[in-house]
């Protein structure tokens, strides 16, 4: 019976999903996507590569010289290392479609000038 109600209730109801990808919501608040770096800001302390859980993070040289190598296909988008920046020089971007099956086309290598490539 209380299946019967369920079934009825819903019929006159708007159904809660959308057709993905053809309709689309705005990203909830809070939603972590992928960390993009700030070299700008970046003092190349090696924080974020130290307490990335995956090893998703890779710095190169030291200081502001340093470039940051970001393995994509290796987040979990802890938020880890955003956190972690003492100068706040990552944000993690509502950014969320990100999959794909070239392991290569997911490195981004961030430098002071260039700032982000594939
Ligand atoms: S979001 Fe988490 S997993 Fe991704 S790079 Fe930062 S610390 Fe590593
Ligand atoms: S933690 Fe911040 S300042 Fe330190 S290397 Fe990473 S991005 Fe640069």
């Amino acid at each position: 019976m209380a299946f019967a109600k369920e079934a009825l209730r819903n019929i006159f109801r708007k159904p809660s999903t959308v057709q993905y990808p053809f309709e689309r919501r705005e990203p909830a608040e809070g939603l972590r996507g992928k960390p993009v770096w700030n070299m700008d800001k970046c003092i190349g302390c090696g924080i974020c590569s130290m307490v990335c859980p995956v090893k998703a993070v890779e710095m190169i040289g030291k200081g502001k010289e340093a470039i940051i190598k970001h393995y994509l296909y290796r987040c979990i988008y802890c938020a880890q290392c955003a956190e972690s920046c003492p100068v706040k020089a990552i944000t993690m971007t509502t950014e969320f479609e990100l999959s794909g099956s070239d392991k290569s086309a997911m490195i981004y290598v961030y430098n002071r000038e260039k700032k982000s490539e594939k």
